[in-house]
Order: C-alpha cells, then sequence, then structure tokens
C-alpha cells in the first residue's frame, strides 16, 4: 500500500542553522560526494547527505534524535570534497551544538550561556561566589599574611572544594538529565527506522558496549582516519591526555591533603608534580596549536562563538594554571594570587557549565558511540585498515 510521509518542516529551526554556523546548508545539490569521501560514514546510513537534506528541510527531531550527528569528528574532509562548498561539516557541528541546546536542562540556562553579549555575566557567576562565601567566612583573603607565597593563605582549598564540588556535582546531575533524554531519542530512532532491537533497553548491554568503545576513543580511532585534519586528531589527543593527567594529580593531592593533611606547595621533585607540568605544557601547547588551526582556516572552516568559548576556556586554563606556578616560584605574590583566582574562575566554568557548552561533546559523543554499537551499528574498520 502506497504511504504518504507529510514532512513538516520547523522553519525556526531551519533559520538558526543558517544563522549560526550552517550558512551554505542550502546550497547542497544532494550529489553524495561528502558522504563518499567521509572517512568514518558508515555504508549503511551514511552521513553527512542526509543530515544536509534534512537540515535544509528543517527535520529538527530527525535530526538532533539521531546518533549519526555525533559520530562525525568534524575533520573538514566533506567540505574540501563538496563540489558546492556547502560546508557540510560547519552544518553537523552546528547540528550538534544544536542539539546541547536541545537536550540542556535547565533549558533558560543554555540559552544564556548561548549568548555571547552574557560573557561577561557567566564570569561573574564564579567571582560573586568565591567572593560571597569566601570573604563572610575567612576562607578568602585579599591580604594574605606571611612571606611565603602559599596558595591556601589567599584561597582556601576548603573555599575551593565548597564551590566545586557542588559545581561539578550540578554539572553531573544535568547532563545526566540529558543524557536519559538523549538516550530515550536516540532509541525511539532507532526503532522507527525498524532495527531489530527490543523495544526495552538492555542496561547491561550498553554498559557493555560504552566500556567497548573506550578504546576507540582514547585512541581517537575514528578522528584519527580523516585526512584533511590528521594534525587536529593529534592535538584533541593531546588536550585529552592532558586533562586526564591533571585530573589524576588533583585527585593524588586531593588525597594528600585531606587524608595524609599533607599541604602544597609541593616539591617540584614530586614526581606528580612531573605530571602535572608535563600536562600543564601539553594543554597550553595542544589547546594553543588547535586555536591556530581554527585561525589558519577561518576561510575553509566556520568556527563559532559556541568554538571559541571552548578553546580558549582551555588554554586559559594552561596558561593560568601554569603562570601561578612559574609567578610562585619567582616570589611575585600578587601575580601568583591574580593568575590563581582567574584560574580557579576558568575551572570553574569547565566545570558548572559542562552541560552547555562544547565540553558536552565528550558526553553526548560517547553515548551515541556506545548506542551505536549497542544496536548492532557495524562501523566495520577492518575494512579500512
Ligand atoms: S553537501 Fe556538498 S558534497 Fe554533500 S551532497 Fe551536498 S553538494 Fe554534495
Ligand atoms: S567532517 Fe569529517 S567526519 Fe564529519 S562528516 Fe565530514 S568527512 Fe565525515
Amino acid at each position: 500500500m502506497k504511504t504518504t510521509n507529510l514532512i513538516e518542516p520547523d522553519l525556526d529551526f531551519i533559520r538558526s542553522v543558517m544563522e549560526t554556523g550552517g550558512q551554505d546548508v542550502k546550497k547542497c545539490y544532494q550529489c553524495a560526494t561528502c558522504s563518499t569521501v567521509c572517512p568514518i560514514s558508515p555504508e549503511l546510513k551514511p552521513f553527512p547527505r542526509k543530515e544536509m537534506i534534512a537540515a535544509s528541510w528543517g527535520l529538527k527531531k530527525q535530526l538532533l534524535h539521531d546518533a549519526d550527528i555525533w559520530l562525525c569528528h568534524n575533520c573538514g574532509d566533506c567540505s574540501t570534497e563538496c563540489p558546492r562548498d556547502a560546508k557540510p561539516a560547519d552544518v553537523m557541528s552546528e547540528l550538534r551544538r544544536q542539539a546541547i541546546i536541545e537536550y540542556a536542562w535547565p533549558k533558560p540556562f543554555a540559552t544564556f550561556l548561548s549568548e555571547p553579549k552574557n560573557l561577561p555575566w557567566v564570569l561573574m557567576i564564579p567571582v560573586l561566589l568565591f567572593i560571597l562565601i569566601g570573604l563572610p567566612t575567612g576562607l578568602l583573603d585579599f591580604t594574605p599574611e606571611g612571606t611565603q607565597i602559599v596558595h591556601a593563605h589567599f584561597f582556601s582549598t576548603w573555599l575551593v572544594d565548597i564551590v566545586m564540588i557542588p559545581a561539578a556535582a550540578w554539572a553531573f546531575l544535568c547532563i545526566a538529565v540529558g543524557v536519559k533524554r538523549f538516550v530515550h531519542d536516540i532509541h525511539g530512532t532507532a526503532l522507527l527506522e525498524g532495527k531489530t532491537i527490543q523495544k526495552t533497553l538492555i542496561m547491561k548491554k550498553l554498559y557493555a558496549s560504552f566500556i567497548s568503545v573506550l578504546p576507540e576513543i582514547f585512541k581517537h580511532q575514528r578522528f584519527s582516519r580523516c585526512e584533511e585534519n590528521q594534525e587536529r586528531s593529534t592535538l584533541h589527543m593531546m588536550v585529552m591526555f592532558s586533562y586526564i593527567g591533571l585530573f589524576f594529580v588533583t585527585s593524588v593531592f586531593f588525597v594528600a591533603l585531606y587524608v595524609f593533611h599533607n599541604h602544597g606547595p609541593y616539591s617540584q621533585m614530586n614526581p606528580v608534580k612531573w605530571i602535572a607540568n608535563v600536562s600543564g605544557a601539553a594543554l597550553i601547547i595542544g589547546s594553543g596549536l588547535l586555536i591556530r588551526d581554527r585561525f589558519s582556516k577561518r576561510q575553509q572552516q566556520i568556527s563559532t562563538y559556541f568554538d571559541w568559548c571552548l578553546a580558549w576556556l582551555v588554554f586559559g586554563i594552561g596558561v593560568t594554571g601554569m603562570a601561578t606556578q612559574m609567578a610562585r616560584l619567582m616570589g611575585l605574590a600578587v601575580t601568583t594570587y591574580t593568575t590563581y583566582f582567574i584560574h580557579l574562575i576558568l575551572v570553574f566554568c569547565s566545570f558548572a557549565y559542562l552541560p552547555y557548552t562544547k565540553f558536552a561533546h565528550i558526553v553526548f559523543r560517547t553515548v551515541a558511540m556506545t548506542y551505536v554499537k549497542y544496536a548492532g551499528r557495524n562501523f566495520n574498520f577492518d575494512h579500512y585498515d
């Protein structure tokens, strides 16, 4: 029997895609070159050609409730080869930004954070929290006593933890709400497409799929197949491992402080400090080169406020962390405390705003890759080896 599918375009969605990162989406004439050249597009249900037409038709749900937009690593191979200069890589990137806003909770907060004009207020939130909690409790002292420079004399470790731990917990709660809805939606889309999967999600199988995609993520197995931006894959890995290194260092010092009551500053001969320094340097170099890469490709690739925020935030965390240490070693008290304060503002932003910024890619892409594995979609990497 012949069926009719009624297309219901979301005009606001088309407008917003074209206003931000996907202004060239309508240039696409569906030649499929992009899907052919994409080094990681699967044989069945390939991307990004189908996303290009769905975006220009305003099929918001079809796009945002699907795992596929998250399987793209924005390498740019498709944009380079597109005969119409429709920039499919940028459209995919914009669709991921839209998905982050779609799944953000609470939504007004996401909208607030996505507006460049609100940046001063976004930065003021941690400043106000530090001051309003720190000054009355005495945990923040703008005129620390003593000749030795000790971060905790200026900004108590208690104040760091009182603000940062709830900020991280808040981010975790918000992203968990979004992920729950996202999994529900992508599962619903897979069922609608007639995938041979059970209607109810099998959590045990989902967890097993998650574990099995972790090596892929750590090795950037998909990203490193891209040709146009091979260097970006390496820099991404550099930033990722430096974050893991810094997380390890912070955890060790947390235990040293609260379990063994061993207060900093710690000696430069301490092996954990070596890891901190190597990770910090890798973070600055990796994120700095990623920023340079974006600048050098600004004719071919659209970089939005969303992209720049993450790039500069990561770079800023690295630079202020390293500058704080250098200033302390040089005995520059005011510079040390100032850069440390800025460093903590940026660290807060990276935690608390994670569900609403490009940082959320880490979570949504991991979930999408996990679900694709769960649903038995074959990416068959051996095919490319
Ligand atoms: S985005 Fe470009 S390469 Fe892809 S289908 Fe459209 S015109 Fe062809
Ligand atoms: S940007 Fe790269 S990974 Fe994404 S669709 Fe294009 S070619 Fe594929």
